[in-house]
């Protein structure tokens, strides 16, 4: 499993992670940034490239 932590006192709610891994990462109907804590191994090369396009670099795997 994948474990991702997000700080949530960096994100800005940009999205860059929503578009590099869709199925962890989305924005809500106020365009606030929801996520899913643990995902599938299968997600990995793509919560991997949501860490590298995040502004804040406030993804963190754990
Ligand atoms: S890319 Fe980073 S700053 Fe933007 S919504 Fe995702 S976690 Fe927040």
């Amino acid at each position: 499993m994948v474990k991702i932590e997000v700080d949530r006192t960096q994100c800005q709610n940009f999205g860059e992670c929503v578009l590099a891994a869709p199925n962890v990462f989305s924005l809500n109907a106020k365009d606030e940034m929801e996520y899913v804590p643990v995902a599938d191994d299968s997600e990995l090369d793509n919560v991997e490239a949501a860490v590298d396009v995040c502004p804040m670099q406030a993804i963190a795997l754990r």
